[in-house]
């Protein structure tokens, strides 16, 4: 099954939707390997039309490529960077659905090579683990590695991590904490991103354990007091004409009943309204103030 309303064919396509099926180092509830399937059925619960962008789904030039399903780490590791760096020569913008959130890296390290680069990720860890469980680049280290890559990190939404994390990550990337979108209110914290990325363009990766589990609970490592999935809407609108690839990780459908995946397939589609219906950047100020 397909993404729904993602009838292009690769060679006109803008955007190309890629399931990673890999979830080898996940640590408290596995099964993230089923979100690409989770979301592509749950898209079809939607009207190809979206009313705020008066824009049809099916004529964004939306191709999906299927899945790529990986036994080990280092092998998706290896052969994502390779995939994703296809897309990128391609000109295609590369929207990844996890898997668990080691998949980012090799992502990230694809358009890296390419393009100046910032990314964003939305997420309630700080994923700044030297190594967990033995691995280096599991999904708990992927924000330490990016920051290797000598990108800069912007991390939102977050609410959890062992002290060295914190200790590593607050001289390393910019934190917004879960407590700080509260306080200052997301539209302010968007402001204030959008004006230090200026110039650059963004990596935006969703891990879905951002949005409070009472909206999406079926994730690998749930932790309440959470964005809402409106708040992330906003995000992903703001931050969307800038952004040259996506990803949305660590749904793991077997622990609700389809709501995580609703809502991931709901993101998905904003991403991809807002990032191909802006016909100026004043468009969707408009729509999100
Ligand atoms: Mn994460
Ligand atoms: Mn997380």
């Amino acid at each position: 099954m397909m993404f729904a309303d993602s009838g292009s064919d690769y060679a006109s396509s803008k955007y190309v939707i890629h399931g990673i099926l890999f979830d080898g180092t996940s640590s408290f509830r596995t099964g993230s390997r089923w979100a690409p399937e989770a979301i592509r059925k749950a898209s079809h619960n939607y009207e190809p039309y979206d009313f705020d962008y008066n824009s049809d789904l099916s004529e964004q030039l939306v191709h999906d490529m299927g899945d790529s399903e990986y036994g080990n780490l280092n092998e998706m590791v290896v052969d994502l960077e390779k995939t994703t760096s296809r897309l990128v020569d391609d000109e295609k913008v590369p929207v990844t659905l996890g898997g668990e959130h080691s998949v980012t890296f090799p992502c990230i390290k694809a358009l890296a090579r390419e393009m100046e680069l910032v990314a964003v990720i939305f997420d309630a860890h700080l994923d700044f683990k030297e190594e967990y469980l033995g691995n280096e680049f599991g999904h708990a280290s992927v924000a330490r590695n990016i920051s290797h890559l000598g990108v800069p990190l912007i991390q939102v939404g977050i609410r959890s991590g062992a002290r060295d994390e914190y200790t590593h990550a607050l001289g390393t990337s910019v934190i917004y904490t879960m407590e700080q979108v509260r306080r200052e209110g997301i539209k302010e914290i968007l402001r204030d991103i959008e004006s230090s990325t200026r110039g650059k363009a963004i990596y935006l990766s969703i891990d879905m354990d951002a949005i409070d589990p009472s909206f999406a609970p079926g994730v690998g490592n749930p932790e309440p007091y959470g964005l809402t999935p409106l708040e992330l809407r906003t995000a992903i609108r703001r931050l969307a004409p800038y952004v040259s690839g996506f990803d949305l990780v660590e749904i793991t459908p077997d622990y609700d009943m389809g709501m995580s995946a609703i809502v991931g397939a709901k993101l998905v589609r904003d991403f991809l309204f807002a990032h191909s219906s802006v016909v100026t950047k004043a468009t969707i100020k408009e729509i999100v103030q």
